[in-house]
């Protein structure tokens, strides 16, 4: 029996009729760049973040180059984000004409370590990028209020997490409810890149803002900076999303809390199976999280080992992330060296994600969870 890490095509299979006619009915109208479709996912994704704004655009890369370019830094202006993370989050702080500056993550849940923004913290920084890496919300009311403080932008990277969940606020007044990933910053980024809970046929991005100032000017920058045609504040870009991808994800989006249910389940699953093998250390989700396990990644003992382990049984795996962003060679003119961010770098030698996709089902995982502790046994 073999697994894949991830297996889109079950899904499809599943609702096939309604996404066929979806994409059918933009054909039809042949209106295939922004309009009605797109203003309805605008429209349904802003009631399930909580936000008063939600605006579509190319991917994810540019949901998070949209709000910073917005900022119109200034040379030298600073942009904190984690290390561990997927390259496009530094990316776009470099491509919006920042630089990146990298704070370290808690060894628990792979999210950014407050301590350590604070220690990189300098007059030149505008806005901190908290990601909540595999589908958990880094810690938001802390940041919050150090943002706030502070006049920064917090943008949250939240491309693996859509419908994740926070508790609002800490301690004795943690009873004001629960927030949603990309209501609890100024601005939200979220990817709808095929493998991403939400996933579209394609590229497409939205971001989401509590700030309508900000949501303005986003709407402007996808637009070359101008909702006018002809008439331009700003130099924006093309970001726009296809009505056709609209048009699917707004097809997909009333099954996805069942897919989410279906991806915690395949969590406890293996916390229950892994949890006893001393090499490997499952996902730990802070009080007051909701997880949605975009990816479900491990720490291991003789990581690489295992991973070929599992290759060889026809069992898929994935090293998010293998090498820290501060050490990039793209990077190097900001000096990062082996032995700053010492967390990230453990990360990077030890995590290991396993397939966790709704419809993996219990053969396959009873499968991978028997390979894990054939390997630690012999
Ligand atoms: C996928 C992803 C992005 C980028 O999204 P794209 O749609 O691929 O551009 C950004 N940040 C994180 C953490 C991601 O996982």
């Amino acid at each position: 029996m073999t697994v894949p890490l991830l297996d889109l095509k079950p899904q499809y299979e599943a609702i096939k009729d309604e996404v066929d006619r979806a994409i059918a009915r933009v054909v039809d109208s042949q209106g295939f760049v922004l309009g009605p479709e797109v203003e309805a996912l605008e429209g349904a994704l802003a009631e399930l973040v909580g936000v008063p704004h939600a605006i579509g655009c190319a991917s994810g890369t540019d949901a998070l180059l949209l709000p910073l370019k917005a900022l119109d830094p200034a040379p030298g202006d600073e942009v904190i984000l984690p290390a561990f993370t997927f390259f496009a989050t530094a990316g776009a702080a470099w491509n919006a004409g920042f630089k990146p500056v990298f704070c370290d993550i808690d060894p628990r849940t792979f999210n950014v370590n407050l301590e350590t923004v604070e220690r990189v913290w300098t007059e030149r920084t505008r806005a901190v990028i908290p990601v909540h890496l595999f589908g958990q919300m880094a810690p938001m009311a802390e940041l919050a209020e150090l943002a706030g403080e502070r006049g920064a932008l917090l943008l949250e990277d939240a491309a693996q997490a859509i419908g994740a969940r926070q508790r609002r606020g800490a301690g004795a007044s943690g009873d004001g409810g629960s927030v949603a990933a990309g209501a609890a910053g100024t601005a939200g980024a979220f990817s709808f890149f095929p493998t991403k809970n939400l996933g579209a046929f394609g590229d497409g991005g939205l971001v989401t803002s509590v700030d309508a100032d900000l949501a303005e000017r986003v709407a402007k920058l996808r637009v070359h900076g101008g909702r006018q045609m002809y008439h331009h504040e700003m130099v924006g870009t093309n970001s726009r999303i296809d009505a056709i991808q609209a048009a699917v994800l707004m097809a997909k989006l009333p099954h996805l809390e069942r897919w989410t249910q279906e991806r915690q389940d395949n969590a406890r699953f293996y916390d229950r199976a892994l949890g006893e093998v001393d090499e490997v250390a499952v996902p730990k989700t802070m009080e007051g999280n909701v997880h949605v396990y975009n990816q479900y990644t491990i720490r291991a003992r003789r990581r690489d080992e295992l991973r070929s382990h599992l290759s060889d049984l026809g069992i898929g795996s994935g090293v998010y992330y293998p090498v820290p962003l501060h050490l990039q060679p793209c990077f190097g003119e900001f000096g990062g060296r082996v032995g700053d961010l010492p967390e990230t770098e453990r990360a990077c030698g030890e995590v290991l994600s396993l397939p966790v996709f709704p419809g993996l089902g219990g053969a396959r995982l009873e499968r991978v969870a028997e390979a894990i502790r054939d390997f630690y046994r012999s």
